[in-house]
């Protein structure tokens, strides 16, 4: 990472940490496992990204319906889809300090060459090269090996072992019958599911771009087998991008990878994944898959049940194939912190300011009353409840006015509304606007009136 990158990444992360955004976790412990917690206004903004993105999928669409599965799941659903042979990442320790690492990740800075599944040119790379181990500098390393990445339990009345989900997509095709049976869907529709999936990843990091516990937002989208599906999958990685821009990325920090042929799964037609230029490099954002009937056809061997769709103006019975946009929410939220954050010079200081698109930001509008004296606190509370029933609003009085100005920016607040001793004239608030600074005097009776026209802009 440059150094500038490297600066940006702990800005962002010292900013979370002390605006209450997000807390590494169990810090009284000792931290625990590159895990973050997501504070209030964190939890604000991650919502507000899952919101969005199920607004525009699900409600704004006829041909999308949602669900909400478990995250502990029949196992062999997961022997059907091949995470429980497949879904493996390659490790090395080093024998010197016994750190762990994902092997292909040190041999692409290495060499550039992506070794996905090679094992044993993995572990002949590293040793050739005399590859140094990143945390002591020795090159003492084991021989490359998969791990599985799903994480192990046990449930009582259930005999075996039981995996949480590494992926939200097996509960959509576990329900693909009950859905179809249940509701009016024709094809081509898609089911939605946001909620969490578990990796045990060999080495999390990067703040919280790579968790072992994270959230991820997806779709699989059934098609006829014989449809023109290449300008739905554009479709799709177009909306892919669309939803980027409307978090707040800027387009030039967005490109695609499409994945070569020979490293496709068999079934698999196409996989574009969606970029992000993260401060630590290009790396992927969203992706999209083309799996074919792959999923319906294995789950449907391994549970005995057909899984297929009866389309009643052709009079034919088939097993659709599959789109799968996915997202990963906690991604979308590192993106749009990085992309929100900005310094401006004001009267020779440096403003802090996240400029969040007012959809997202965790507050909407601050009341900010100008002396803690009744005559003034007892108005700007009155406006505050009022707020409340139609924005996220937050009351502050304490600290001089600029450091409230300067902590509703780092927050991204869009609006500050101020209260002062002309107010209890005028019947008139101030409200200063987050990107601009500029201010306005409105009347009281018309606040509520002028901050919707101002969301809906
Ligand atoms: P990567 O190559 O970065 O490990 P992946 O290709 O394994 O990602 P997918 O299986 O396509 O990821 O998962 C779908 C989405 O879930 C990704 O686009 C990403 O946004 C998110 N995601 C995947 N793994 C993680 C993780 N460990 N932490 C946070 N988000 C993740």
């Amino acid at each position: 990472m440059g150094e500038k990158s490297q600066e940006l990444m702990e800005k962002i992360v010292s900013l979370c940490k002390r605006r209450g955004f997000i807390f590494p976790a169990c810090e009284i412990y000792g931290g625990f496992a590159n895990a973050y917690s997501f504070g209030p206004y964190g939890a604000e903004l991650k919502n507000n990204i899952k919101r969005l993105w199920w607004k525009k999928f699900v409600h704004a669409r006829e041909d999308i319906v949602g669900i909400d599965g478990p995250i502990l799941l029949h196992p062999k659903l997961w022997e059907a889809s091949g995470h429980v042979s497949g879904f493996n990442d390659a490790m090395v320790d080093c024998k010197k300090c016994k750190k762990r690492f994902r092997a292909d990740h040190l041999v692409e800075e290495l060499t550039g060459e992506d070794m996905e599944g090679r094992l044993e040119d993995m572990s002949k790379t590293l040793r050739d090269l005399k590859a140094k181990c990143p945390a002591c500098g020795e090159s003492d390393w084991t021989d490359a090996r998969n791990f599985n990445m799903m994480f192990q339990t046990e449930m009582n009345g259930f005999d075996g072992t039981v995996y949480l989900r590494p992926e939200t997509a097996g509960a959509i095709f576990s329900d693909f019958k009950n859905v179809t049976d249940s509701m009016r869907v024709k094809i081509p529709f898609g089911i939605a599911q946001i909620g969490k999936a578990f990796r045990n990843e060999i080495v999390a990091g990067n703040f919280i771009f790579r968790l072992r516990e994270f959230e991820q937002m997806e779709i699989e989208y059934f098609i006829e087998p014989d449809a023109d599906w290449q300008p739905l999958f554009e479709k799709w990685l177009d909306l892919q991008e669309e939803f980027a821009l409307e978090i707040g990325l800027r387009k030039e920090d967005i490109s695609r990878y499409e994945h070569p042929k020979e490293k496709l799964s068999h079934y698999s037609k196409k996989t574009i994944d969606t970029m992000y230029n993260f401060p630590f490099g290009v790396k992927e954002l969203y992706g999209i898959a083309h799996r074919g009937d792959f999923d319906l056809t294995q789950h449907g061997k391994m549970s005995g049940e057909k899984l297929e769709y009866f389309d009643e103006g052709k009079n034919k019975r088939y097993v659709p194939h599959v789109l799968e946009p996915t997202f990963g929410v906690e991604r979308s939220v590192l993106a749009a912190l990085l992309s929100a954050y900005h310094e401006e010079e004001v009267k020779g200081e440096t403003r802090v300011v996240m400029k969040f698109p007012k959809k997202i930001a965790p507050i909407h509008v601050a009341i900010l009353p100008l002396s803690k004296k009744d005559e003034l606190v007892d108005p700007a509370k009155k406006i505050f409840h009022d707020l409340k029933t139609s924005f996220v609003s937050e009351y502050d009085e304490t600290q001089s006015i600029g450091k409230r100005y300067r902590r509703q920016d780092e927050i991204g607040t869009p609006y500050c509304v101020t209260v002062d001793f002309e107010t209890l004239t005028d019947k008139a608030v101030t409200v200063r606007d987050r990107d601009s600074m500029e201010q306005e005097r409105i009347k009281i009776e018309e606040l509520v009136g002028y901050l919707k026209k101002k969301f809906e802009e």
